[in-house]
């Protein structure tokens, strides 16, 4: 078994991570990381998270031997984890209620959030409206536009939503507001990160509450692989896309004991790793500090914040949890890129072969796994985090595909096999 024991106390994950914030941070910071510490292992609070993921967000969620698209790539075994099958559609939602009661036992009665895609955003305001608690949502007003349905959704559900339009108006500048928003009023306010980044105890305390993903995905997959007559345990391969990488690190974390288990994180390629727009931090990034911890980021010569790139908004963010660099580092994971065509060629093809509809972010880490079970044995596994719906991104596909949302979309041109001619 490969040991593994990360981060030290100050939140260090190797040279990355740690905690990189502003002195009026310094006590809300310590606060929060006392507060972890003392409920991180807490049979009551620990009773009531995995109360809560089971009765609301509809916890286990199963994992699905896509039989079809594996039958027809004609290698490995390909098997869904289904995330997409939450309650809000994606992962966001198990570590929004972790820190939401947190934020209860802490007293803090105002929530804020930043948010991309808006699915962290509609997680955050679903909580905030089941326990009472004031919610607003830091968005960029780019995303704003892109994201409209979501944009409505957290309205419905009672949260302020900020337009931000500074900067590149995406992810990065909704992240730094909400920063700005919690040294305002750090004493009434609790801020919930929505991936595996921020200052110490964020990377660690989002990891340790997505890392169910992968606790469920140990006790299902022995029996799914046994059923399949596999000759081992686990899989062979674990894939999951990467923004900021927290429904990678919730599925990897629990297998990076798992020697033999091949962990592979999907970076948007965008128009390739070549073109200079796309968000793979890790494969073309550097050490850099963002948001208040040492990572991997995109960045110039001058250290300046580049302009990113991603048809998923999920995925379009300049840097990456600390974690992942450092998983990079000890060769314990590996890191690939998947352009914006591919993504969108494997949404249609889940779409059909399947009959699930995947998020766009999600449909990185599926075409991945499309290529890779191509060059394995039919008795070899793969296992992809099915991270979130494609409801969201509907609108954004039949643009692409120059459809009508209401039409059929068209499948010309993305070299799928079997697409309808027009
Ligand atoms: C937000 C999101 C992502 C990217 O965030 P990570 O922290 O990298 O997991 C991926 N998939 C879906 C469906 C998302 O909503």
């Amino acid at each position: 078994m490969f040991s593994y024991q990360q981060p030290d106390a100050a939140g260090h994950f190797g040279p990355y991570g740690g905690s990189f914030a502003s002195e009026t941070l310094t006590h809300a910071l310590t606060e929060l990381r006392e507060a972890y510490a003392r409920y991180q292992n807490d049979p009551e609070f620990l009773a009531e998270f995995h109360s809560e993921l089971k009765h609301f967000v509809g916890r286990p969620s199963p994992v699905y031997h896509a039989a079809r698209m594996s039958r027809e790539m004609g290698g490995a075994q390909i098997y869904l984890k289904r995330e997409d099958l939450n309650h809000t559609g994606a992962h966001k939602i198990n570590n929004v209620i972790g820190q939401a009661m947190l934020a209860r036992r802490m007293g803090k009665p105002r929530i804020i959030a930043e948010t991309g895609a808006g699915q962290h955003g509609v997680a955050t305001a679903t909580i905030c409206a089941r326990y009472g608690l004031e919610c607003v949502v830091y968005m960029g007003s780019e995303d704003v536009k892109r994201q409209s349905p979501n944009v409505y959704r957290m309205k419905l559900l009672g949260a302020t939503v900020v337009p931000v339009d500074s900067g590149s108006r995406t992810l990065k500048d909704a992240l730094n507001e909400a920063m700005r928003d919690w040294v305002a009023h750090v004493d009434d306010t609790f801020y919930i990160i929505g991936t595996v980044a921020g200052p110490h105890p964020y990377p660690m305390m989002v990891r340790d509450f997505q890392s169910v993903i992968g606790t469920e995905c140990l006790e299902q997959m022995p029996a799914m692989l046994a059923e399949q007559k596999a000759s081992t345990q686990q899989p062979d391969a674990v894939i999951a896309c990467v923004g900021g990488g927290s429904n990678a690190m919730g599925i990897f974390h629990p297998y990076i004991p798992y020697e033999k288990t091949r962990l592979i994180g999907v970076e948007a390629a965008g128009e390739g790793l070549d073109s200079g727009k796309h968000s793979a931090s890790l494969q073309r990034g550097s050490s850099g500090v963002l948001h208040g911890n040492r990572t991997f980021i995109l960045q110039d010569e001058n250290g300046q914040i580049t302009e990113t790139h991603s048809i998923s908004a999920g995925l379009d963010y300049p840097g990456v949890g600390p974690e992942h660099a450092w998983l990079q580092e000890i060769g314990r994971a590996e890191y690939v890129g998947i352009t914006d065509a591919e993504a969108l060629a494997a949404f249609h093809y889940l779409c059909r072969t399947e009959g699930i509809i995947p998020a766009l972010e999600s449909s990185h880490a599926v075409a991945y796994a499309m290529k890779l079970a191509k060059t394995m044995p039919a008795d070899q596994s793969i296992l992809v985090n099915l991270s979130g719906r494609g409801d969201k991104d509907i609108g954004t596909v039949a643009d692409l595909s120059g459809a009508d949302v209401y039409d059929r979309p068209s499948m010309r041109g993305l070299g799928v096999k079997g697409g309808p001619a027009a």
